[in-house]
């Protein structure tokens, strides 16, 4: 499976800060070894879409939040198919700062899943426990329920299950985000094989094999490399690292 390597930039670079960071990304892999995504805020989506296509730069662009609906009288609010038409091609859902921050709950992700793909989008759906859940024993239980949430949800479990629909995991473990504290190879491993197996349960082997699964949670240049050979490891999902294009250019070269 090609690596994915993907930057969440949060809420950082207005249109300004995208375009320059596009004018000084110089990706360092070949198109065909590794497919690179870029989440800038919303509001300079339109700016990166502008900077890629001039610069000719395989960077595919997501958002990083979308409504459920299409659209309506939700102040605020995003709909996926706006997002599609400001030229992304990926939806985040399921951010565990959505679910800490703004309360979003299984169910919401599940509509957002649907969302995505009703746009035309593919959804990166994160999941990842605590550090409670983690020292109480239940990694296990707290994946399953946010996997289970949307993939063993009838209509769009039926969906997922089929290899045209589109689907990329990535797991997060929310202690590992924004604090420097990476999991280990090993944890990251053993989480990701969790997630395998439960969607083996879900959808049988060979589907469950076409899934990519990414590691997100303190990547940088210095440890991107050892994540991404480790087994079940698709690729990283990164923050902080993502926003200086070095920075992430040396993560991308980790990959290719
Ligand atoms: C993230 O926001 O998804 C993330 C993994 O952040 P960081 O790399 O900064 O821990």
């Amino acid at each position: 499976m090609k690596p994915l390597v993907a930057g969440n930039w949060k809420m950082h670079k207005g249109p300004k800060a995208t375009s320059e960071f596009f004018e000084r990304f110089r990706t360092p892999c070949q198109t065909d070894e590794v497919t690179l995504l870029v989440f800038p805020p919303i509001l300079s989506l339109t700016a990166a879409r502008k900077a890629v296509d001039k610069g000719g730069i395989q960077v595919e662009l997501g958002v990083q939040h979308i409504h459920s609906e299409v659209e309506g009288a939700y102040t605020g609010e995003t709909s996926a198919e706006m997002a599609a038409e400001a030229g992304a091609s990926y939806a985040l859902v399921g951010h565990s700062e959505r679910r800490q921050l703004f309360g979003e709950s299984d169910a919401d992700t599940r509509v957002r899943v649907a969302a995505a793909l009703r746009a035309g989008l593919v959804p990166l759906l994160c999941v990842g426990e605590t550090l409670e859940d983690r020292q109480a024993g239940r990694l296990e239980a707290v994946l399953r329920r946010q996997l289970d949430a949307v993939v063993a949800f009838p209509e769009l479990g039926e969906s997922l299950a089929r290899s045209e629909t589109p689907l990329v995991l990535a797991y997060e473990p929310v202690w590992a985000i924004g604090t420097g504290e990476t999991a280990t190879p090993e944890d990251a491993s053993a989480a990701h094989g969790l997630l395998r197996e439960s969607l083996r349960a879900a959808f049988g082997d060979q589907r469950s094999r076409s899934i990519p699964i990414l590691y997100g949670g303190s990547v940088k240049p210095g440890n991107s490399r050892e994540l991404l050979s480790s087994p079940d490891v698709d690729g990283v999902l990164v923050g902080g690292a993502s926003l200086d294009p070095r920075s992430f250019a040396e993560i991308a070269g980790s990959a290719c």
